[in-house]
């Protein structure tokens, strides 16, 4: 599923990155404006991991690893780009299914009202009067036992 570009520019802006990085077992320290610690990406015994709280970045000057919230987790947890960000924005209370393509939105439920209206004229079709003109009409067109078949593939599965 695509997410919109806003919504990840939402979750990088109000990510606590310092305290991010630390809920994922990195211990910081405060060092003029920045925040270290030892690098999770590599071995190390004396710290070359920086936070900067403000730029919501952090580097690690032993191997290089470096980037935003984002790819600190994905890197770390080793997820995929798109599960990361709904995870983030879950934390985040970033309401992320809301805002994804209305166009989707509105296709599911156009297929919904159509399955729907399905089942209606189907539950129609075998209602013993109601039904009865368009059932004479389907067995003279031969196609009666089909539609029999399809509801009753339909009850089976649990559609109805
Ligand atoms: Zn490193």
């Amino acid at each position: 599923m695509l997410i919109p570009d806003s919504k990840i520019q939402e979750v990088r802006e109000r990510v606590d990155m310092v305290a991010l990085v630390q809920r994922h077992g990195v211990e910081l320290k405060k060092s003029g404006r920045s925040y270290k610690g030892l690098c999770p990406f590599h071995g190390e015994k004396s710290p070359s991991f920086y936070v900067w709280a403000d730029e919501k970045r952090f580097k690690c000057f032993g191997c290089s690893a470096g980037g935003d919230a984002i790819s600190f987790v994905q890197r770390l947890l080793g997820k995929t780009f798109v599960d990361t960000v709904h995870d983030l924005a879950k934390e985040l209370g970033i309401d992320i299914e809301a805002a994804v393509d209305p166009a989707a939105r509105e296709r599911s439920q156009v297929k919904e009202a159509t399955d729907y209206a399905a089942r209606f004229f189907q539950d129609q079709l075998w209602e013993p009067t109601v039904g009865r003109h368009a059932r004479e009409y389907l067995r003279s067109r031969g196609l009666l036992e089909r539609a029999g078949r399809r509801a009753a593939r339909a009850r089976a599965a649990g559609l109805r």
